[in-house]
């Protein structure tokens, strides 16, 4: 069994659609197919609710009425007979209905959960109904069936396997399963969702869980570039990743990946193949265990970073000052990113700042505390291991002419760090592409 998830843009149009139902006739045993919302469709939803979260319910209802009739008209393109379409409508007209119901209610995270997951659902269902217009035996699963997320938002595997066990006899004779990206229940069985971008996760989530042969992502381009192609020319694809090596990438920016989805399918051993839907028979990137010797892969940027200084007096420094300013970051849930110490002081970086003055407030009682914002984490991937010589030279010659606040180098094997300024982003990464690759 494989596992196939179609991205946003692969189903953004009647046209994609008509593609991706193509493709996945054409693939043979068994297969889970994953999609995501059309494109566009998730963050209409999210207008949607921040409309009503700002009170203007004559700006959602627009948006809303907006969003169907751009619905209808796929509808009325995609299907050529007059019963996929009558049966379509009849299910889009009733997701739209409970949109408006759930619009009027009083605004709460909980309403915003269910409007946003309705893009996953209509995508899914267009898809469905083309198939079965091609003739095709297909089943369509809702992943709230199956998917569930625990108090702190990560997946419940036992919860997902034990209910997909529960599940699968039932599809035996079907060879493709459709589900929807992205979208779950929390452990109170509300609605919930796996953070934008999320339908990358599903896929690894279902891989992990049945035990599949392979995860394939299918985007709009032919696998990772070896740097971001929306900030630098002439990028390349990189052929093979160690799942370290695209958990990295996707981690620190590279947006072809949803940054946790590696985990699951390095945990199972499930290699990972990003494909592009509409160059199918490009070569891709394979993510697996294998690492290829010696070489820098690639390099990705996270943005919206804020570094944090804590100078403390020597003594203070001696034994316990670190567990006391971790100790800070634990307790407000806050992950930290890059970390350098010396011996009055740690410097480190956070990218949620939801916490932030509660932080620094109780950093300051452990020394004197700066702070820099906007900042940028570059981050050069490939077989780093410290016997490797000269690839740290080549990345910091590479930025000689930029500011670097930050380098963290030795936490991994894998990469080398930088923290720079937002300002100096797009050339820094040009820089490195020009020096490395
Ligand atoms: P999907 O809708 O299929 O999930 P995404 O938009 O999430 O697609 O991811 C694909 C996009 O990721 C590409 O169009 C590209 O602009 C962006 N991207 C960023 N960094 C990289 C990279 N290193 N390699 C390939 N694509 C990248
Ligand atoms: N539709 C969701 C989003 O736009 C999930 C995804 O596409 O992966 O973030
Ligand atoms: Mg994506």
């Amino acid at each position: 069994m494989k596992v196939q998830k179609f991205g946003g843009t692969s189903v953004g149009s009647p046209q994609r659609i008509r593609d991706v139902a193509s493709l996945i006739s054409s693939f043979e045993g068994r297969n889970f197919i994953v999609l995501s919302a059309m494109s566009g469709t998730t963050n209409s939803l999210l207008e949607i609710s921040a409309a009503l979260k700002a009170g203007d319910s004559e700006k959602a209802a627009s948006l809303i009425d907006c969003l169907e009739k751009k619905y209808e008209k796929v509808v009325s393109e995609l299907y050529s007979t007059e019963k996929a379409r009558t049966e379509s409508s009849r299910i889009l007209s009733a997701i739209f209905r409970k949109i408006r119901m759930v619009a009027k209610q009083p605004y709460s995270i909980r309403t915003e959960k269910e409007i946003v997951a309705q893009g996953e659902i209509m995508s899914t269902n267009l898809m469905h109904q083309f198939l079965l217009e091609e003739g095709k035996k297909v089943a369509l699963l809702s992943a709230f069936e199956f998917m569930k997320i625990d108090e702190n938002g990560e997946p419940d595997f036992k919860s997902i396997r034990e209910s997909l066990n529960r599940l699968m006899p039932g599809l035996n004779g079907y060879d493709t399963i459709i589900t929807q990206g992205f979208i779950c229940l929390n452990r109170n069985g509300e609605i919930d969702n796996l953070l934008r971008g999320g339908s990358d996760y599903t896929a690894s989530i279902i891989g992990a869980a049945v035990k599949a042969d392979e995860v394939d992502i299918w985007t709009d381009i032919d696998g990772m570039h070896n740097n971001d192609p929306r900030f630098v020319e002439d990028t390349l694809p990189v052929h093979n990743l160690h799942f370290e090596e695209a958990a990295e990438l996707a981690y620190f920016g590279a947006k072809i990946l949803h940054p946790t989805c590696i985990l699951p399918a390095k945990l199972n051993n499930i290699p990972v193949r990003l494909l592009n839907t509409m160059e199918p028979e490009a070569e891709g990137t394979l993510i697996n265990n294998d690492l290829e010797r010696g070489s820098i892969k690639a390099v990705a940027a996270k943005d919206n970073i804020t570094a944090i200084k804590i100078k403390s007096s020597r003594m203070l420094l001696a034994y316990g000052f670190l567990k006391n300013v971790f100790e800070v970051f634990e307790k407000y849930k806050t992950p930290i990113d890059m970390i350098a110490t010396s011996e009055v002081g740690v410097s480190l970086t956070i990218d949620d700042d939801s916490h932030l003055t509660e932080i620094l407030d109780e950093l300051e009682k452990l020394g004197t505390v700066t702070l820099d914002r906007n900042m940028v984490i570059i981050c050069v991937v490939g077989d780093l291991e410290w016997q490797n010589k000269g690839f740290e030279a080549r990345a910091l010659d590479a930025l000689r002419n930029i500011p670097v606040r930050m380098i963290s180098y030795g936490g991994s094997n894998y990469n080398i760090s930088f923290l720079i300024d937002k300002s100096n982003k797009t050339k820094a990464l040009r820089l490195l592409s020009y020096h490395l690759f």
